[in-house]
């Protein structure tokens, strides 16, 4: 790693700790020649992951969308920002781990359902019946009922 000040190449790490967004790490380095002290930081390279839409239509993965969903969903349920951005940089690590290129929308909607239900039963509720397309105030209340079942 250059030194910005005196352009040597050796500089040790001082300390390393996670950014903010969890995806990449930031470094303090000491310059080896110059002893100044500066930062870098390291991104996560995630490659585009492609979504398989039920209809067979294909469209590239997007974190800002899937929040979106998941902020619709959890409106006032009190699942913090810090939270939903976590779960969703965990998904995109988990596709990176597995080399999964390629995922399909049920895929998705069910990892979504799963963090949804561990953490806010109205807004599982209210993604499982846009996921599902529900129609009918039963199949609703069938599935409220499982979920308390299950609880
Ligand atoms: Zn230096």
């Amino acid at each position: 790693m250059l030194c910005p000040f005196c352009k040597s190449q050796d500089s040790k790490v001082l300390e390393s700790r996670y950014a903010t967004d969890k995806a990449s790490i930031r470094r303090r380095r000491e310059c080896d020649a110059c002893k100044k002290r500066f930062t870098t930081y390291e991104k996560i390279e995630f490659f585009p992951v492609t979504v398989v839409k039920r209809s067979g239509i294909k469209e590239k993965f997007s974190r800002k969308k899937l929040l979106k969903s998941i902020k619709l969903a959890s409106k006032k349920c009190n699942i913090s920002i810090d939270i939903k951005e976590k779960f969703v940089n965990s998904l995109e690590i988990s596709f990176f781990a597995n080399s999964q290129k390629e995922i399909t929308s049920e895929f998705l909607g069910y990892k979504v359902l799963e963090f949804l239900k561990t953490h806010n039963n109205i807004a599982y509720i209210r993604y499982y019946s846009t996921f599902q397309g529900l129609k009918t105030a039963s199949e609703l209340i069938n599935e409220i009922n499982l979920l308390n079942s299950s609880n």
